[in-house]
């Protein structure tokens, strides 16, 4: 019987993943495949994986690599194109099938449609399987036969019409073929930061279905039930934490659901509409698919962006000298995870407050995020920056301190990210310039050396952001 190649992708797990099934069910033997390319993760490179989630990949693949030795199996890994290096795969096993799951990312389905083509030409099929997300983007429209544009109504839809059924237990055995094709080692795939910042990201989370299955466990049995009183205070541990995971596939989004609905039941319903607004993510983008450079709202296409790459960089390493702005780029950096709400307030201070395009945040979120996923970047976003389809209107300009009150009201996280700002009173630690001397003296801070003066004011800041506003509507 010939082999038949499954093709990991952002499936890095097991369980649940129905092309593995299908084929371990099949009977033939079975060569897991994962091929490092890094130019296939956008047309024009674009969104070719960013350094953070590299270090993530390196360390799941591992994980992986070992699940599927212990089931007999071997993750065979290539590093090039990927068009090549399957043709190359499938020449050298004679294998005439081909297995994946099904990609929603407008580019990479793409590729994957001329893929599916050029393995065709040679003999080979290819059969996509679901798994990566809970509804078909396809199936689910409006009354009009429209994809949705408004989260609301889609998510009344969607719990009208998507079942979410059982997980798929992971296969217990793989068949192996009389001969592995040959691989190249984790290490030669070259994921790892040449530079040392990956410590911190250990903090975020253990990459792998192993990592994976337990954060879930410990956030169902410890925290989902809170999720919706705690979401959104910045320094408690109240979200999952599952992003990363769900990013790379180390659990589907069907086992999270599944997890969640066991362990709390109606409890889990604030979490589980969350997961949904993934869901809305891709479906926005697939029926969208120049929403990852475009605005959705094509009259942003007008709005007088400011050009300033000092301002740009001053925000990207938080010395924007409003504590929580700073605070939320440091916890990104080291850890390579940013709280929700902060992405919201970093967000909505770099396009309103800086006026700088979003692009350029979500390409920096891109690149040091371990949980980057096109869909809900682009969407996270457009959103802050007023430009999507159901977005925070531009107008509403958050106001970095009353936020800072508001959802981190001792200053706890500010403290964590900003040490220099630890004796600073609470009063005083989400505007220091408004303390007096002889306060930041004794909370041993010197502004514009230990800690930068704000970039900006924030009543002048918002009323340049509504005048840009106002000229883009002409
Ligand atoms: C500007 C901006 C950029 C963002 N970029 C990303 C990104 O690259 N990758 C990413 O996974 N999320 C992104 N988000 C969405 C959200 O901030 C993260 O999913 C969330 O903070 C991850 O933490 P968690 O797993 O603890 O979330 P939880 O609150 O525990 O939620 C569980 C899961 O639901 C999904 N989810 C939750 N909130 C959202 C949301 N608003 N939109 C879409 N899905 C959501 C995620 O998969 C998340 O892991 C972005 C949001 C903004 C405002």
């Amino acid at each position: 019987m010939s082999p038949v190649v499954v093709l990991f992708r952002r499936d890095l797990r097991l369980a649940d993943h129905p092309a593995l099934t299908a084929a371990a069910a099949s009977g033939a033997p079975v060569i897991p495949l994962y091929v490092w390319d890094d130019r296939a993760a956008g047309r024009d490179a674009k969104w070719a994986t960013g350094s953070a989630q590299q270090w993530w990949i390196h360390h799941s693949l591992a994980s992986l690599a070992e699940a599927l030795a212990a089931r007999g199996s071997k993750l065979t890994l290539r590093r090039g194109d990927a068009s090549e290096e399957i043709a190359a795969v499938v020449a050298d096993t004679g294998a005439k099938e081909v297995f994946w799951s099904h990609r929603y990312e407008p580019d990479l389905a793409m590729r994957d449609r001329s893929l599916r083509d050029s393995l065709s030409e040679i003999g080979v099929g290819v059969k996509a399987f679901g798994g990566a997300l809970l509804h078909d983007p396809d199936q689910i429209r409006t009354g009009e036969g429209n994809p949705y544009r408004v989260f609301t109504p889609f998510y009344k839809r969607f719990q009208s019409v998507v079942e979410v059924n059982s997980p798929l237990a992971a296969p217990r055995a793989l068949a192996a073929p009389s001969e592995w094709p040959e691989s190249v080692r984790i290490d030669d795939l070259g994921l790892l930061p040449t530079i040392n910042w990956a410590d911190g990201f250990v903090e975020t989370g253990t990459p792998g279905e192993g990592g994976a299955g337990d954060r879930i466990a410990e956030f169902v049995s410890a925290a989902v039930a809170d999720y919706a009183d705690g979401r959104d205070a910045l320094a408690s541990d109240a979200t999952s934490r599952l992003s990363p995971h769900l990013a790379l596939g180390e659990l589907s989004p069907r086992q999270v659901w599944q997890a969640a609905q066991t362990g709390a039941g109606a409890d889990a319903g604030s979490f589980l509409r969350q997961l949904v607004w993934r869901e809305f993510a891709y479906h926005v983008l697939h029926h969208n698919p120049a929403s990852d450079r475009h605005p959705l709202r094509s009259s942003f296409e007008a709005f007088p962006w400011a050009d300033d790459d000092a301002a740009l960089q001053t925000w990207q390493r938080g010395q924007t000298g409003y504590p929580i702005v700073d605070a939320a780029m440091r916890q990104l950096w080291t850890t390579g995870w940013m709280h929700n709400r902060a992405r919201m307030v970093v967000a909505s201070f770099l396009t309103k407050h800086l006026r700088i395009h979003w692009l350029r945040g979500a390409e920096w979120f891109w690149d040091t995020l371990v949980d980057a996923d096109l869909a809900n970047n682009s969407m996270g976003w457009q959103w802050s920056a007023g430009s999507g389809a159901d977005a925070q209107p531009y107008f509403r300009v958050f106001n970095p301190i009353l936020q800072g009150k508001k959802f981190d009201p001792d200053g706890a996280y500010v403290k964590r990210w900003l040490p220099k700002l630890s004796s600073v009173p609470t009063k005083y630690v989400h505007e220091p310039w408004k303390a007096d001397a002889a306060t930041l003296r004794r909370s041993g801070v010197v502004l514009g050396s230990d800690y930068p003066k704000p970039i900006v004011d924030h009543p002048e800041a918002r009323k340049a952001a509504l005048a840009a506003y106002q000229q883009m509507r002409g």
